[in-house]
């Protein structure tokens, strides 16, 4: 089969229950902004129609070998020797950036980590990134060869228009043999919220030390909950015991780029502020009015959140009746 001379190989994860991630609308729509997107699926080819629907203009599939990773980054340099991309696309989730890192150490190509954005210049594609905490933006390109460009979930909102038949290639992969950890069992985490994840979500409410207690932490789930958003906390919650560790936005927790960030009782310290500057629009409510957190928000309340959050939630749910 023959590819586009501006074709980007986009490595689209698949779930332990064999479907495709959710980041693969956002890498594909990502990769169409700078060219002709051929989707990698290790994994069953009946995801082949999903990846057309969501904008791959071809589709090679890979049968997966033993073992993790290592079958995934022979598959990436098997599809990238026939596709010759000008650029390797894949998400920045745990498996999508070891898959991209293993896969450019063993090309000796150049890694463009956590972009937030894609372009293109006379040389090639450019990523673009936001550092230091949201304070600065910064672009990263490659001098020599293709990048391998790992994308933020739910950083990019382009979508590429669907392919009704895109063309599939079956490809076999020689497997390079390398030590691979080996899967012995996968036990899917039961999901005991109906709430959207964290990661990835289009809409978070996150609630911070001015809550004031787990208890108190109840009103972020009911704002959540009226939003149809996924819950997050700054590290002061978590510490202070609201909530789990898992809900922690931030430096060291989970970066978020949603449409929609509500931080309730959150000063806006920088290790928060790194996990979620990139969001499109960000509300606060807090109740000092030189908090940084309102640096950086598009609507701002100055107020306890005790008093305005539930009249919002009662304004929302007015609307919705
Ligand atoms: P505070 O800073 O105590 O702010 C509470 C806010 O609530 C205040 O602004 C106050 O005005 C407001 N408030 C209080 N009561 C009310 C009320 N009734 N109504 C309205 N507003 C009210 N933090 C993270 O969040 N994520 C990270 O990943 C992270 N990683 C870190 C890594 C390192 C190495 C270090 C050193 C720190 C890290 N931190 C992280 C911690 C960070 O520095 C802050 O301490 C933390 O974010 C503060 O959380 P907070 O905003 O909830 O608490």
């Amino acid at each position: 089969m023959t590819y586009a001379d501006d074709s980007i190989l986009v490595l689209l994860d698949v779930t332990p229950s064999g479907a495709l991630a959710k980041s693969a609308a956002g890498l594909l729509g990502a990769a169409a902004q700078v060219g002709t997107p051929v989707a990698l699926i290790v994994g069953d080819e009946k995801l082949a129609a999903d990846a057309a629907a969501l904008g791959a203009a071809s589709v090679i599939v890979a049968s997966p070998g033993e073992g993790l990773v290592v079958p995934v980054v022979d598959a990436l340099v098997a599809a990238a020797d026939v596709v010759r991309p000008d650029a390797v696309v894949a998400s920045h989730s745990i498996e999508g950036r070891e898959a991209a890192a293993r896969f450019a150490v063993r090309t000796r190509s150049g890694l463009a980590y956590d972009a937030v954005g894609l372009s293109r210049d006379a040389e090639g594609v450019v990523a673009q990134h936001s550092v230091f905490g949201g304070a600065y933006s910064v672009d990263s390109a490659v001098t020599w060869g293709a990048p391998v460009i790992t994308i933020r979930q739910g950083a990019i909102d382009a979508r590429a228009e669907a392919v009704a038949s895109a063309p599939v290639e079956k490809l076999s992969v020689t497997p390079s043999g390398r030590k691979a950890a080996a899967v012995a069992s996968v036990e899917e985490a039961v999901v005991s919220s109906s709430r959207p994840e964290l990661r990835g979500a289009a809409k978070v409410v996150s609630g911070g030390r001015g809550l004031g207690s787990g208890d108190g932490f109840a009103l972020v789930d009911q704002l959540a909950d009226v939003l149809g958003a996924a819950v997050g906390a700054s590290r002061a919650a978590v510490d202070a015991g609201y909530v789990p560790q898992s809900y922690q936005v931030g430096q060291t927790g989970v970066s978020v780029s949603p449409q929609l960030y509500v931080a309730l009782g959150i000063s806006g310290a920088i290790q928060h502020k790194a996990g979620m500057q990139t969001a499109k629009t960000i509300v606060a409510i807090n109740k000092d009015a030189d908090a940084p957190i309102f640096e950086i928000a598009d609507y701002g309340v100055v107020g306890d959140l005790f008093t305005v959050v539930p009249q919002l939630i009662a304004a929302l749910e007015a609307k919705k009746a």
